[in-house]
């Protein structure tokens, strides 16, 4: 087994979205401009908002890829033009396929934005493929109670499979290409290899403590990007919490204008013009 070495540690910058909350984003950035399948990973918070103070992204569009929002702290209220809404809580995820066009809002729920309180949660942007970048939209939401998890035979890392498979377990959420999601927990001592496809690309995201990837210490808020291999190795000295993202690259063109990522000018054009003709549908409040 060929372990995957770190080829590239990216430090996440700070940045402003939707009504003006603050994002550590490791990619997209400056020289390295998406992650082939992945196009955007936001970390939100963790924020503790005071009453009245929590923010949003109120009605938006999305098309060609999918938003993917996993929960951590707080509790959010979705709505969108296909006609779905709902509520998500701490540890639930939301795997949204824009697919040829949505409108959404995302808002913290109406509880915490009259009570406040603390926001932490990821959102992924996963790109389609070009064959399915016009699929009808879809929209998967998986309750935390029915994410499978599993726990290393020493007790030392726990894994939530959100996309793919680990020790044993496989996700529930069904991806358009092969995509592994996880979410590992470390206490001190852990040590343990994660075997990922060969044909993936890698991206480990520390987000609490640190952990050494293939002997390489990653901070929280750092990326690191994987060599080829058949593994991701873990070695914890402390109490760490990361994502492992893998996929199969699309290796296809990327042009992205906002919320829009087609494959051509001329695509994000149309993209453009069906949004301002309302052709992206409206929500019905
Ligand atoms: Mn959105």
């Amino acid at each position: 087994m060929e372990v995957r070495s770190v080829v590239q540690v990216i430090t996440s910058h700070r940045q402003q979205e939707g009504a003006g909350f603050v994002v550590r984003r490791p990619f997209p950035t400056r020289g390295f401009p998406h992650a082939d399948p992945f196009l955007m990973l936001d970390e939100m918070g963790p924020v503790d908002y005071a009453p009245g103070q929590a923010v949003g992204a109120p009605d938006h569009p999305h098309r060609g890829f999918e938003t993917v929002t996993y929960v951590l702290e707080g509790e959010t209220e979705h709505e969108d033009s296909a006609g779905h809404r709902g509520r998500l809580a701490a540890g639930d995820v939301q795997w949204m396929t824009a697919g040829r066009g949505i409108i959404h809002s995302e808002m913290p729920s109406r509880r915490m934005q009259s009570e406040g309180g603390r926001v932490h949660g990821f959102q992924l942007w996963v790109n389609l493929p070009a064959r399915d970048k016009m699929m009808a939209p879809r929209y998967q939401e998986i309750p935390r109670a029915t994410i499978p998890t599993a726990t290393t035979p020493d007790g030392l890392a726990t894994v939530k499979v959100i996309a793919g498979e680990a020790l044993g377990v496989r996700a529930v959420i069904e991806t358009r290409t092969p995509i592994s999601y996880h979410h590992w927990t470390f206490a001190a001592g852990a040590r343990v290899d994660v075997p990922l496809p060969r044909e993936h690309t890698a991206y480990v995201y520390v987000f609490e403590g640190a952990v050494l990837v293939a002997g390489r210490e990653l901070r929280a808020g750092q990326l690191a990007v994987l060599a080829e291999g058949d593994a991701v190795s873990f070695e914890a000295r402390e109490g760490a919490q990361a994502l492992v993202l893998s996929g199969v690259p699309l290796r296809e063109p990327v042009v992205q204008y906002g919320p829009f990522v087609m494959n051509t000018e001329r695509e994000i054009q149309e993209a453009i013009e069906d949004y301002r003709h309302g052709r992206l549908g409206t929500i019905t409040r």
